[in-house]
This record gives structure tokens, C-alpha cells and sequence, in this order.
């Protein structure tokens, strides 16, 4: 029996390292369409240890980086991916459904290569940010449609780890990275696709707190981190204390229809749909 879905497609929308800081931008483009079509919270926490591969890695596969075991050493050494018992919400959606188009863009290779299976027919695409967005616009403009899309910019921990966490520098690199979401979301858009998808916007950590120029530890400016969810099937009143990264897998699979798996530690957020 087919579980009901809330939307055709989603498109999970992420930048590296920005914490909660949309918070400092003169005016938050992305908190601002959030408000309009959904919601935000600058409130939401990210996994420990609060480390690119551990947290996209609970993003992507429901539970917490123990459970998970992938680790930015192993992205560093190991091109070729984690046999994670808990599947990625990619392979959750290509186990029901052959036919559907996933597409996963990432800054940073070893998300692609080390955390989405291999073999299960994502189009992956790694480049610089810059390159990235173009690349993306360009595949969203010409599929024939798409399901489930991911995509991780890195500029904002980039320049976090160069020039600090939560400095007008890396506000900048932040406010860049929303111009380059928005034309993601304006190619959406000019599919006539806005209508009937999730669109959610995220990071993996924040940084500056234990140290000015990186992130890993427990402190809240390292651990907060902002979370928006927006589409006609967000309810704006929905509560999200409490939310944690990880829940994104969950609401990645419910949105799209798919039973969560038991051994997934994600939940999803009270009340986040509407009906
Ligand atoms: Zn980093």
C-alpha cells in the first residue's frame, strides 16, 4: 500500500558550517522565504561531534554518528563509501521507487563519495560552490523531473576555518551562499515546481566555539544550528523544539511518502504538515 506523500519532490538545500549566524545578515533571505512559505528556527542543534562528515552523515542516514561510523578522517583517506545499516534517505526512496530521479550536488567530495551510496543511481555532482549552483540550475532546468535533490555548498566553513566563525567575513560568505540558494530556488521555480515540493534549508554545524576558527566541540555556537522548511504542505505554526539534524532524514522520508525505518533515530517535528 502507497503511504500518502506531502509533496512531490524535495529539495534539501544545505551550506557548510553556517550555524544559527543567518541571524547577523542584515536581513536573512532565506529565513525571510521560510517565514513567508514555512518555517525557521534558529534554534535547532546539530549531532556531536559537530564534524562535516559525522553531521551530514546523520542528515543523510536518520541516526547519530555512532551508529553511522562515518568520520572526517575516513573522509579524508577513503574515496569509496560507507555500508551504512542505516540506509541514506536516497537509497530509502531508490528501494521503493527505480524510476525516480535523485540528484545529490556537493562542494565537498566526500559527501557524495563517502556518504550517498554508490550504485543506486544518484547523479552526483562535485565542483566549487560557484560552479556548483550554475551545474545545479543547469540539471534542474533540463530533467524531466526530479524527486529528491540535495545540495551542500562549502564557502561558509571555508571561510569560517580562515577567517573565523561568526565574523562579518564569513557573514558575507553566508549571504553569498543564500544568493546562490535563491537561484537554486528561482530554477524551481521556473519549472513551476514550487507548488508541490518541501524545500529545506540547513547546515551541519556552526564554529568559534571553543576555538575562533574551528568547530567539533560541544559549545552552542558550534552545536546550534538555523533550520527552515518551506512548501504549501509546511503548517507555519509547526513546533520545532527540540529538532536535531538528524530529524531531516525523517522528514526528507515522510514528505516523500516513504516509511521511516525502525533503526532510524530521526523523528519528525510535531505537527510539521499540514492535514
Ligand atoms: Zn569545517
Amino acid at each position: 500500500m502507497e503511504q500518502a506523500s506531502y509533496a512531490r519532490r524535495v529539495f534539501v538545500l544545505g551550506m557548510d558550517g553556517a550555524g544559527n549566524f543567518l541571524q547577523r545578515l542584515n536581513r536573512s533571505k532565506i529565513a525571510g522565504l521560510a517565514r513567508q512559505r514555512g518555517v525557521v528556527t534558529l534554534d535547532a542543534m546539530t549531532e556531536l561531534p559537530t564534524i562535516s562528515a559525522e553531521c551530514w552523515g546523520s542528515m543523510l542516514h536518520g541516526v547519530t554518528p555512532d551508529k553511522h561510523g562515518y568520520h572526517n578522517e575516513r573522509a579524508g583517506a577513503e574515496r569509496f563509501p560507507l555500508d551504512s545499516a542505516y540506509p541514506s534517505f536516497f537509497r530509502l526512496a531508490r528501494e521503493r521507487y527505480p524510476e525516480w530521479t535523485l540528484a545529490s550536488f556537493t562542494a565537498w567530495p566526500p559527501i557524495n563519495y563517502g556518504l550517498v551510496e554508490e550504485g543506486i543511481g544518484v547523479h552526483k555532482h562535485c565542483a566549487p560552490d560557484a560552479e556548483l549552483t550554475d551545474a545545479a540550475c543547469e540539471y534542474i532546468g533540463a530533467a524531466e523531473d526530479i524527486r529528491l535533490f540535495y545540495l551542500a555548498l562549502d564557502a561558509p566553513d571555508a571561510l569560517g576555518h580562515q577567517s573565523g566563525y561568526d565574523t562579518p567575513q564569513q557573514h558575507q560568505a553566508i549571504a553569498e551562499a543564500e544568493e546562490r540558494l535563491l537561484r537554486i530556488v528561482d530554477a524551481i521555480d521556473r519549472r513551476g515546481w514550487l507548488e508541490d515540493s518541501l524545500l529545506l534549508f540547513v547546515t551541519d554545524h556552526g564554529g568559534g566555539g571553543e576555538h575562533r576558527c574551528n568547530h567539533g566541540s560541544d559549545h552552542p555556537m558550534d552545536r546550534t544550528i538555523f533550520w527552515a522548511a518551506a512548501g504549501p504542505c509546511v503548517n507555519p505554526n509547526a513546533d520545532l523544539e527540540g529538532l536535531t539534524f538528524k530529524n531531516t532524514a525523517a522528514v526528507v522520508a515522510a514528505a516523500l511518502g516513504l516509511p521511516i525505518p525502525e533503526s532510524w533515530d530521526a523523528r519528525v517535528p510535531e505537527a510539521l504538515f499540514r492535514g
